[in-house]
């Protein structure tokens, strides 16, 4: 996710923020769960009428008695107890009045027969599908989940605004399994609290044919009756969203086989964002190893925060200025790489993905001069906004937690967690470049992505990657950072 601080609001108010190879992916995909997705758009309603089959491969090494998926719509619900938007982020977040929306489960079926579910969690935000009988290892089981999503009006990855229908984690997906424990953290509002493995989707999704939809994957479409049916298809991708409209505008681009797609409505600047994307693909599989995919599609939503990052496709929000607009194309490119494929527990550890993130958006910049950002004045910048984020909330609470490594929902407000894991991130970052030097930092990027590429990597995994690159032990320089010893 991209989010904006605005420095000004600091000092009125205390709020500080507006904001492998085709084929290589092919033989991972055999290995992988299937998602295989069928529903309707009710424009009336505001609901998404689904059946979805999961065909489910136990790559455990114990059998498995029951499947546990995260409902993330359920936090858009009236009495939800965790709210995916923070109190000071409703206003702008719901622009017409608060709404609701939530999940209707309607029926769950394992192996074609009727079985149990429960909807339990934290805050009714798992549903958990009772298996009559153990799954072992290596064994294929095909469950069948019927469904209703009710969408609120609200800006945000799930939602309807003014001019685009946003469906982010909107659909039951499969906890991640770790150390004998499905992984049930629930919505926190802070950061992107979302953790899930690489799967392979087919979806359909019908709608009135006046909707032009932008879709994770490939997709073809068809017409009758007044509807159009979308069928997308993605293979190993960590999660599936899409966006529809009906004020589209669609604009593409060619990058060797890449196909770039951009969805906009209101962008008099549509081939210059068009443009950056192109150059932040080409950049990035230059600086850290090659787009494993075969599309990209930029869209123009209303949306909360600055941009928000799903498998080969990103929001873009509607209300950014140019430059923030164009940086965000550039940041939620980025996140191809460092969360699309190299995916990571973006709960415990969201600096592993957003601080890498938002320095490689600085190197971006220094490989595109045409842009007339140097390194030397982003980081300068960050420093600053950092320093003078520590300065005023000493002063505010007498001391500032400055660690990075803390779950999302263990910083004290979101201006902590923004600080701490992107505009810090930065800086850990170029630091680690200044002391290994380019070549080696950049080989350490390279080493990173080749090695962990649609798993998840710990922070362990990505210093073991640095150090096997510069020959440096660097466990202490990334402690002192993550705990907030480093004087900055
Ligand atoms: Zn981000």
């Amino acid at each position: 996710m991209k989010k904006f601080v605005c420095f000004f609001l600091i000092i009125i108010s205390g709020i500080l923020f507006c904001g492998c190879s085709l084929n290589n992916i092919h033989s991972i995909s055999q290995k992988l769960n299937t998602y295989t997705i069928e529903a309707e758009w009710d424009e009336e309603k505001k609901e998404l009428n689904a059946r979805q089959n999961l065909l489910f491969i136990n790559n455990e090494q114990l059998p498995l008695k029951e499947l546990c998926f995260h409902i993330y719509a359920n936090a858009y619900r009236q009495d939800a107890q965790i709210k995916p938007i923070n109190n000071q982020s409703l206003t702008k977040a719901y622009p017409n009045g608060i709404s609701y929306g939530g999940i209707d489960i309607k029926k769950a079926l394992a192996d074609g027969k009727d079985c149990e579910y429960k909807i339990e969690g934290e805050d009714l935000d798992i549903l958990t599908v009772l298996l009559d009988e153990e799954i072992y290892p290596n064994e294929k089981i095909s469950v069948d989940i019927e469904y209703t999503v009710k969408l609120a009006n609200v800006l945000h990855r799930l939602g309807y605004g003014n001019n685009a229908v946003n469906f982010g984690n909107w659909y039951p997906i499969l906890c991640v399994y770790e150390n004998g424990e499905y992984k049930k953290t629930p919505y926190y509002s802070n950061g992107d609290p979302f953790y899930s493995d690489c799967a392979n989707y087919n979806v359909k999704i019908t709608a009135p044919q006046s909707y032009k939809g932008a879709f994770t994957g490939e997709i073809t479409q068809s017409v009758s009756s007044g509807m159009i049916t979308y069928s997308a298809s993605a293979m190993a991708v960590r999660d599936f969203a899409f966006v529809l409209s009906k004020d589209f505008n669609i604009v593409t681009a060619k990058l060797n086989d890449i196909e770039i797609i951009y969805y906009y409505y209101n962008d008099e600047s549509f081939e210059q964002s068009l443009q950056i994307a192109k150059e932040s693909l080409q950049t990035f599989a230059d600086l850290f190893g090659e787009y494993k995919y075969s599309t990209l599609s930029v869209v123009q939503t209303g949306f909360l925060h600055g941009g928000m990052e799903y498998p080969t496709l990103i929001y873009i929000s509607d209300t950014l200025q140019q430059e923030s607009y164009f940086e965000t194309i550039v940041h939620e490119t980025a996140h191809q790489w460092w969360y699309a494929v190299v995916g990571s527990d973006q709960v415990s550890h969201a600096w592993l993905d957003e601080g890498l993130t938002e320095y490689s958006t600085v190197l971006f910049y220094e490989k595109n001069p045409q842009y007339q950002k140097t390194r030397d004045e982003m980081i300068k910048q960050t420093l600053n906004s950092y320093k003078f984020f520590v300065d005023i909330f000493e002063q505010i609470a007498g001391n500032v937690d400055t660690s990075m490594n803390r779950a999302v929902n263990e910083f004290s407000s979101e201006h902590e967690y923004l600080y701490m894991t992107y505009v810090k991130g930065e800086l850990m970052y170029d630091s680690l470049r200044t002391n290994i030097g380019y070549d080696k930092f950049i080989k350490g990027l390279k080493r990173y992505y080749k090695d962990n590429s649609f798993c998840h990597a710990t922070p362990q995994a990505q210093i073991a990657a640095f150090e096997r690159a510069s020959g440096t032990e660097l466990n202490s320089f990334f402690n002192s950072w993550l705990e907030g010893k480093a004087v900055i």
